[in-house]
């Protein structure tokens, strides 16, 4: 494979660093700088000012399908990786749900591994909706230790009529056996925790970390833009040091129900000076996504699209005025950084060769460079 140079890229980090070129080679950010002249056979490819900034990294993504509740038509299909790549999405964190039946950690580990012809880089969450969780080798922290790909733990539904109701001590030992097992491997091991609509919201969360010696940032609460009770919630768990991810994916049906969409919601957020640094967005792909009729019957399942979190990015800067380095910063760095991703996220010599290159002024996106594989180049 030869190397790809990008001239005249317009370099967001996520934090804007001006105008370079930037040099790609087996699967890294090789240089940057604001004329680089490598001396030996390059594909040049010239930017025009378009806005290079680092591919998406999505924290969660039922690569193998979703859904289900509806009975067994109602099973939603698993991703394509092409509408990963066309949205941008480069790193891609696949887990189960509600339906840890039909759906297993083995078909999961092999879709995530399958993204790598593509240039694409999958991971996968052990566990399920249901605590004790159901595991590849029998055990969270075996999972962790053993399997490479295995990152974390989730989701794991609470406040939700479809989770299993585990208790303070239950969700504790689920918790550390995530955080022991990935101190063991060098990993994060971050639990993903599905927040559903019920009346107890975080309190469960709350409560591990009041009883039991676990940091608040072993957690990473989603969904908590569902509504506005639940997204008023965000401050004070972000206040005693945890993280809070938005899902991008909705329907009109749902924000009449009062879902808030992402991009509102980060700019509330934002408003109220909590940091970046601790707000992800999410696309939930491949998630079940219902649709009701005016009698509220169930009449259809539809699969969330991966295309979701890039409509998010946009929307935030274009539509509530968020600033495009923070808008970026919760699909790129911030989510590297809570699954301990470390070349992920960002764009520095050394880390891995995953880029988007961006209308400036529409953010549309005309290139996905994904493990230094180029693709879906468009004039
Ligand atoms: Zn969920």
């Amino acid at each position: 494979m030869s190397m790809l140079l990008i001239r005249n890229a317009q370099v967001h980090a996520p934090e804007p660093l001006g105008r370079l070129d930037l040099l790609i080679g087996a699967g890294r950010i090789l240089a940057m700088a604001e004329r680089l002249e490598p001396g030996l056979p390059v594909t040049v490819l010239d930017a025009q000012d378009a806005i290079a900034c680092p591919g998406y990294v999505d924290s969660l993504v039922h690569l193998t399908g979703g859904g289900g509740e509806g009975g067994f038509a109602t099973r939603t299909a698993a991703l394509d990786p092409a509408d990963a790549i066309a949205a941008g999405v480069t790193t891609l964190i696949g887990a189960l749900g509600t339906d840890d039946v039909t759906r297993s950690h083995a078909d999961l580990l092999a879709a995530a591994r399958a993204l790598a012809v593509h240039g694409l880089s999958g991971y996968v969450l052990t566990g399920s909706y249901r605590v004790p969780a159901r595991t590849l080798t029998g055990s969270v922290r075996d999972d962790l230790v053993l399997v490479p790909d295995i990152i974390g733990v989730g989701e794991v539904a609470i406040a939700d009529h479809r989770g299993s109701h585990p208790s303070v001590q239950e969700l504790a030992r689920l918790a550390a056996d995530a955080r022991v097992g990935a101190m063991l491997a060098g990993k994060r091991g971050t639990v993903l925790v599905h927040v559903g609509d019920g009346e107890e919201a975080l309190d469960l969360l709350h409560a591990v970390v009041d009883r039991h010696p676990l940091p608040a940032a072993q957690f990473h609460p989603t969904h908590l833009n569902r509504n506005a009770r639940l997204l008023q919630r965000a401050r004070g768990w972000i206040e005693r040091g945890g993280s809070v991810d938005l899902t991008a994916s909705t329907t009109p049906a749902l924000i009449s129900a009062g879902d808030i969409p992402a991009a509102r919601a980060l700019a509330g957020l934002l408003a109220e000076g909590l940091p970046v640094s601790r707000i992800s967005i999410s696309s939930d792909a491949q998630g079940s996504l219902p649709h009701f009729d005016a009698q509220g019957r169930l009449l259809q399942l539809e699969a969330a699209p991966v295309s979701s979190l890039h409509a998010a990015v946009r929307s935030a800067v274009l539509e509530h005025g968020v600033p495009l380095r923070m808008a970026l910063a919760t699909v790129t760095e911030t989510p590297a950084a809570i699954w301990g991703l470390e070349r992920k996220g960002r764009l520095r010599p050394g880390g891995d060769a995953d880029l988007l290159l961006l209308d400036p002024h529409s953010l549309e996106l005309r290139a996905t460079i994904a493990g230094g594989i180029a693709h879906a180049v468009r004039e």
